[in-house]
C-alpha cells in the first residue's frame, strides 16, 4: 500500500475522492480539516477564528495532530488537505524518511476558480458519515432536503463554506499550497486530473494512478 496525498484548491472533492480511495483499496484516510473542526467542536475558539479568516493554522499545531492520526494507522494513507505549505511537506519527508517510509504519489485535483467558488456555495456535508452534498448541482441534493442519505442525519453547512471566505481559502491556496504542485513535479511525484470531471470519472483516473 502507498502513501498519497491529494493537493488540490478548496472543494475540488479531495473528501470525496480520499473516501472513495479508502473504501474500495483500504487506505486510512487522514484529514487534517477534518482533525480541526473536531477540536473546534471541543471548544478551540482560536482555532475557529483561524478557519473562519480562511487562513492556514500553524504548522506545529498541524504536524502535532497528523502526528497522532498517524500513530493509529497501519497500510496506506490518503492524506486530504496536508501538506498546505512547503514547511509542511519538508516536515512529512523527514516523519516518513525517519519510518523508512516515502511519498509514493501526489495526486493535484485541478478545478477553476469559478467551479471550485458555485461548488462551495452549494456545498452541505453529513457531520456524521462525512457525506457530501450540493443544492446547486444538478443531481448533487440529497434525496431528502437536508437530511443525509446514508446515514439520515441532518445536513450541515460547513463554517467556512460562504463566499466571502471562499476568496480568502482561494487566495491562501494560491500563494501557500499552489507552489506544492512544483515541489513535487521536480522530485517526479505529480499527477495531475481533471477535477471539473464528475466524481466517478475522478475515481476512475485515480485508480490508474494507485494501481499503476
Ligand atoms: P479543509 O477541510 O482541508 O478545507 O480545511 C479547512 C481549514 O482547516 C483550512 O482552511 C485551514 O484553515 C485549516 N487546515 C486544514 N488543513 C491544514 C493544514 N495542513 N495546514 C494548515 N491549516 C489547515
Amino acid at each position: 500500500m502507498k502513501n498519497i496525498i491529494l493537493l488540490a484548491p478548496p472543494a475540488a472533492g479531495k473528501g470525496t475522492q480520499s473516501k472513495l480511495i479508502c473504501s474500495e483499496y483500504g487506505y486510512s484516510h487522514i484529514s487534517t480539516g477534518a482533525l480541526i473542526r473536531n477540536e473546534i467542536s471541543k471548544g478551540n475558539k482560536e482555532l475557529l477564528e483561524i478557519v473562519e479568516s480562511g487562513s492556514l493554522v500553524r504548522d506545529d499545531i498541524i504536524i502535532e495532530l497528523l502526528k497522532q492520526a498517524l500513530n493509529n494507522v497501519k497500510g496506506g494513507v490518503v492524506l486530504d488537505g496536508f501538506p498546505r505549505n512547503i514547511a509542511q511537506a519538508i516536515e512529512y519527508d523527514k516523519l516518513l524518511s525517519s519510518l523508512n517510509k516515502k511519498v509514493d504519489h501526489v495526486i493535484y485535483l485541478d478545478l477553476p476558480k469559478e467551479i471550485a467558488k458555485k461548488r462551495i456555495t452549494g456545498r452541505v456535508s453529513c457531520p456524521n458519515c462525512g457525506q457530501v452534498y450540493n443544492t446547486l448541482i444538478e443531481g448533487g441534493n440529497s434525496k431528502v432536503e437536508g437530511i443525509c442519505d446514508v446515514c439520515q442525519s441532518q445536513l450541515i453547512k460547513r463554517v467556512d463554506d460562504s463566499d466571502e471566505i471562499f476568496e480568502n481559502r482561494y487566495a491562501t491556496y494560491l500563494k501557500e499550497t499552489k507552489p506544492l504542485i512544483e515541489y513535487y513535479d521536480v522530485k517526479g511525484l505529480l499527477r495531475v486530473v481533471d477535477s471539473s470531471k464528475p466524481a466517478e470519472y475522478i475515481f476512475k483516473k485515480i485508480e490508474e494512478i494507485i494501481n499503476d
